[in-house]
């Protein structure tokens, strides 16, 4: 299976790390309903698995705010940020035949734009 790349806002993180916690209290719920040793060991997993998850969307989130801060704070941003063309370091010409640009600072994806002749000459296909 080809691997889907998503993207996911913080917002959309954190709202998923709410759903983790709800469905984490409703396990431990069915728990009480266990005899003292299994509950005690599936409690364990549940924390376990609980930590890690959280722990992983915690580096998700400060990834993406990273992300955000760096957009923000940016050189590409001096052009009033809407200058692919100035800013620009890197990008893909696409079968589309237009140009993707991405600032090699930050990363950040402009609109695609139509390449002139000298640029295309300089692009990465
Ligand atoms: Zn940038």
């Amino acid at each position: 299976m080809e691997k889907q790349m998503v993207s996911l806002t913080v917002e959309d993180l954190q709202a998923i790390l709410r759903q983790q916690q709800e469905n984490f209290i409703a396990a431990v719920v069915e728990l009480k309903k266990l005899d003292p040793a299994t509950e005690r060991k599936m409690k364990k997993e549940a924390e376990a698995a609980d930590k890690a998850f959280h722990h992983r969307m915690e580096v998700l989130i400060a990834e993406e705010e990273g992300k955000k801060r760096r957009q923000t704070n940016c050189p590409h941003r001096m052009d009033n940020g809407n200058s692919p063309r100035s800013a620009i370091h890197r990008g893909q010409l696409f079968s589309d035949g237009k140009f993707h640009p991405i600032c090699g600072e930050c990363s950040k994806e402009f609109e695609p734009i139509t390449p002139s002749m000298s640029e295309l000459a300089g692009a990465t296909v």
